[in-house]
Parts: structure tokens; C-alpha cells; sequence
């Protein structure tokens, strides 16, 4: 019996993919459970860390500034209707850091952040834009070459991993966003954003949000699973748990990702990765049906008005340390 890593209640078995969600290939981690008590969901078995840098060699990924999208079906008159009404159903936040700078009410120049998993370094560049100091925690030397050549100081490691010479030093906000769900052990790497953050400092963790709808509806060919990049799976409720159990004090919480659920891009990327779980073992009963134009009308109907943890595909909680 496999236990929780949060609660140590027991994990279920939960979800099956057969494939790599991305180069389409068989995969023996697709396969997720998910704890009972507080919700975490991981991949099982988990790989071992030294084969996560084989899973992002893809010609068409994030981090290489590329996009996996397929193009979808030119946009009719019932898809521009269909996209402006979930539009003004959108009252998701971005990530702001200009409104996070006045957070900590100190200039802009004062303060230093650190972005653990920080990719090409969109997110700090808004911050370094500002006036902050920027630093970078980042595994892949092609994206740590951006982050130098962008004036953002570039450690190389991973949340459970980090170098020394970042380990002396602590920030005045430290940020994982779509992160953790990467991360192999997510207890560690949150208790390292804990120690690398001052105190009355400020952490933002956000994540793909496996609560809302639009995640129960199409599961293992959601946008959301992208098994075995993604390794944990978290709701409102077990990342705010998770953040608590690492001795943050969570502050707030937001939301975000409406929209795009329903949009023909996002639909015919998540129909193509449903296709080839089809075209690798077949039609199952426990496959969701095609994300069709009248299904995305369906979801958008019985979306539009619940709770933000079910309506939204991220969530993000603001902490501090004391
Ligand atoms: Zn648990």
C-alpha cells in the first residue's frame, strides 16, 4: 500500500494513461493515484530523478519557447459567441508582481526574488522590469543561458536540489509557479522555498488546479495532466495543505485559467492526445467522449457560476513566513 507523502493516508488508484502526453509514445508513468484524506494525486510509480531530464527533450516544449498546440478548427460564429460568454464569466487573477512588490511594501529596488523552476524567466523578467533583483532556480542549461544572457542571476538545480551557493542566500519573495507539479518530492522543494525565503517574506505557489471541471471532464487528455512532466497533482486543498505542512502561513489565495477550456486550439490539443490513447490501446469505457463543440457549450453552461476552485484551471496561495 502506497501512503500519502502529506497526510500518509492511503493512495487509490486514480487515473491511467498509457502514453507520454506530448511525444505520444507509451509510457510507464501515466499512471496516477490519488490520497483519499487530502486529495494528492501522484504519479505511480513515481520515475527516478536521474530519467526526469529525458521526459522535456521534446522539439515543441514550454521551456524551448515553443508551443505543442494544435491549431483547431477556424473560429465560427458559434465559437466567437461560445468564447465571449465564458470571457465575461472570467473573473480569474494573473499573477501580478507589480501589485506583489506593493505586498511587501518596500521599493521595487529594495528587494530580491528567486523563481524556483523559473523556466526562460517570463516571470522574473516582469520583476527584474520593476526594478527587483532577480534569481533563477532552473535545471536546464539552454534556459539558464536566457536567464544569464537576461541579466537574472541563474542557479542550476531543482527545488530538492539546490546548489550552495543559492542555499546562502534568502529572498524577499520567492515564487514556484507550475513547479511543484514537476517536482519528484514536492514536501522537500517547498520546505526549500520556505528556507530561502526572509522572514515576512512573501511566497507565491500556483499549480494546475485538478478540481475544476474541466479537469474531471477530459482527465487524462486534459492540458492539465501532461503525465510524466507533471508527477503530483494538486487541488485548493491539498497545496494549501502542502504549503501549511512546509511552515508557511498561507495569506491569500487566486485563480485563473477559464477561457482557453472551451477554445478550439485547447480542444483539438486535448482530442489529439485522447486520439492517440485510442490509437495506442484501443477505445476503453473509462476514456471521456470527444471535447466537441457542443460539449465545451455543455461544460461552459455548468461552469459558469460555480466556485472558483471548480470553475478555475490554476490556483495560486500567498504565503509568508514568520
Ligand atoms: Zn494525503
Amino acid at each position: 500500500m502506497a501512503n500519502c507523502v502529506l497526510c500518509g493516508g492511503e493512495m487509490v488508484d486514480w487515473l491511467a494513461c498509457p502514453i507520454d502526453a506530448k511525444t505520444f509514445e507509451p509510457t510507464p508513468y501515466g499512471n496516477a493515484k490519488r490520497c483519499e484524506i487530502c486529495d494528492l494525486g501522484r504519479i505511480d510509480p513515481l520515475p527516478a530523478p536521474e530519467e526526469l531530464d529525458g521526459f522535456y527533450k521534446l522539439d515543441a516544449y514550454y521551456t524551448h519557447g515553443e508551443t505543442h498546440f494544435a491549431a483547431g478548427a477556424e473560429q465560427n460564429f458559434f465559437d466567437r459567441v461560445r468564447d465571449n460568454i465564458a470571457w465575461r464569466f472570467d473573473k480569474g487573477d494573473e499573477l501580478d508582481p507589480a501589485s506583489i512588490i506593493a505586498k511587501t511594501g518596500k521599493p521595487a529596488n529594495e528587494l530580491s526574488v528567486l523563481d524556483i523552476g523559473c523556466g526562460h524567466g517570463s516571470l522574473l523578467k516582469k520583476f527584474k522590469a520593476l526594478g527587483a533583483a532577480a534569481a533563477g532556480l532552473e535545471p536546464d542549461p539552454e534556459a539558464g543561458a536566457a536567464l544569464t544572457a537576461a541579466g537574472i542571476d541563474w542557479y542550476q538545480g531543482v527545488g530538492e536540489a539546490a546548489p550552495e551557493s543559492l542555499t546562502d542566500r534568502t529572498f524577499d519573495i520567492v515564487a514556484m509557479t507550475h513547479s511543484l507539479e514537476h517536482c519528484i518530492d514536492p514536501v522537500k522543494a517547498l520546505q526549500t522555498a520556505h528556507s530561502l525565503l526572509t522572514s515576512g517574506g512573501i511566497f507565491i505557489c500556483e499549480t494546475p488546479n485538478c478540481a475544476c471541471l474541466h479537469f474531471e471532464r477530459t482527465n487524462i487528455f486534459s492540458e492539465m495532466y501532461d503525465a510524466p512532466r507533471h508527477l503530483h497533482f494538486f487541488t485548493p486543498k491539498s497545496l494549501s495543505a502542502m504549503i501549511k505542512h512546509a511552515g508557511f502561513d498561507v495569506t491569500g489565495e487566486y485563480y485563473l485559467g477559464f477561457v482557453r477550456h472551451f477554445q478550439n486550439g485547447w480542444r483539438a490539443t486535448e482530442n489529439r492526445i485522447r486520439e492517440k490513447i485510442i490509437e495506442n490501446s484501443g477505445p476503453t469505457s473509462s476514456l471521456a467522449p470527444e471535447y466537441s463543440r457542443s460539449g465545451a457549450m455543455k461544460l461552459l453552461l455548468k461552469t459558469a457560476s460555480v466556485s472558483p476552485a471548480k470553475k478555475y484551471d490554476c490556483v495560486g496561495f500567498y504565503a509568508t513566513r514568520s
